[in-house]
């Protein structure tokens, strides 16, 4: 392993067979000079298809993280095909702290790709990601998932690429309790920007308080090994493909702040009408019982306490069919 190497363009990397390397890569300018975003890229000892898996487009999700810095320490370049490049925080401002948005420009990065040159902290990032590092790309993994205000069940999003096979078999191979269908794109998600870019693109939210951080992180790593293998990139096969529920969201919010008791667990099943949790001020007066909207399962939880009005407690998954 050298040391880290500080770039200004990652389109220049250029490794030997079998190496590793990591690298701060400046970008955009803000007031203080460039950013510097974490990139380790592995390049295996032969030729193969490119990954990109970056973690922590939104601060607060730290899982990921952990599993892409773990997943970066733990491969053996030497052991692979292709390359590998990781990006473990992507929101560096948001993850110091804590926050889901950037406290930089208060953006959502997941809501400004793909980004612009001369506009804000963000948007110079996500400029940055889809000039430098996307190009070539045959998928890219993006990991979200819980924190420890809330937690996720494991379930995905996937895009694909019209003309190009389904990414559907190595998504629903993958340790997941469901996928999302049907959801309706938003601007500026990643996801609508790689479809521009021809490259198909995996989302996948997992890990919740409930279990230790690298447990969690352990979960994320899972994951992109596992798409490696369907790209034979490593020398294990792929995991079986399997029929996984495809679901849609159903999200319940506080309408005030205080302390929120949840009275279901992840993966419950619920039925309309059912209490599944409820916020006290902080004299103990029940300020609102948060009822199911539907029947549906646990998928999103929160396993903190305190709670700010407008934020999410419960979000459960609604079944639609299933993915295959
Ligand atoms: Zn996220």
């Amino acid at each position: 392993m050298t040391s880290t190497l500080i770039i200004k363009d990652a389109g220049q990397i250029s490794l030997d067979p079998g190496q590793k390397q990591r690298y701060w890569l400046e970008v955009g300018h803000s007031w203080f000079g460039p950013e510097r975003l974490p990139l380790i890229v592995l390049r295996g000892i032969e030729a193969g298809p490119k990954l990109v898996t970056l973690a922590c487009q939104h601060g607060d999700e730290g899982y990921g993280v952990l599993g892409a810095l773990d997943l970066a320490n733990e491969l053996d370049p030497a052991a692979m095909k292709g390359e590998l490049w990781i990006l473990p925080c992507a929101n560096i401002h948001g993850f110091t702290a804590g926050k889901r948005a950037s406290p930089y420009d208060c953006q959502d990065m997941n809501r400004v790709h793909p980004g612009k040159a001369d506009g804000t902290v963000s948007e110079q990032i996500a400029y940055a990601l889809h000039q430098q590092v996307f190009p070539g790309a045959d998928l890219i993994v993006d990991l979200h998932g819980g924190s420890p205000e809330n937690g996720d069940t494991a379930f995905a999003m996937w895009a694909d690429i019209a003309g190009k096979p389904s990414i559907l078999p190595i998504v629903s191979s993958l340790k997941l309790d469901f996928v999302i269908g049907s959801r309706k794109s938003i601007a500026g998600m990643l996801s609508n920007s790689a479809i521009d870019l021809g490259i198909p693109q995996i989302s996948i939210e997992a890990g919740s308080a409930i279990n230790y951080g690298r447990d969690n992180a352990a979960l994320m790593q899972g994951f992109v090994r596992d798409c490696m293998k369907h790209l034979n990139m490593l020398p294990e096969p792929p995991p079986q493909s399997r029929s996984l529920p495809l679901m849609r969201m159903a999200t319940h919010y506080a309408e005030t702040g205080g302390a929120f008791k949840t009275l279901v667990a992840f993966g419950e099943e619920v039925r309309q009408g059912q209490t599944l949790g409820y916020i006290m001020d902080l004299v103990g007066n029940i300020a609102q019982e948060v009822r199911a909207s539907e029947a549906g399962i646990v998928a999103v939880m929160r396993t903190g306490i305190r709670v700010h009005p407008g934020e999410t407690v419960t979000t459960l998954a609604i079944p639609t069919g299933a993915s295959s």
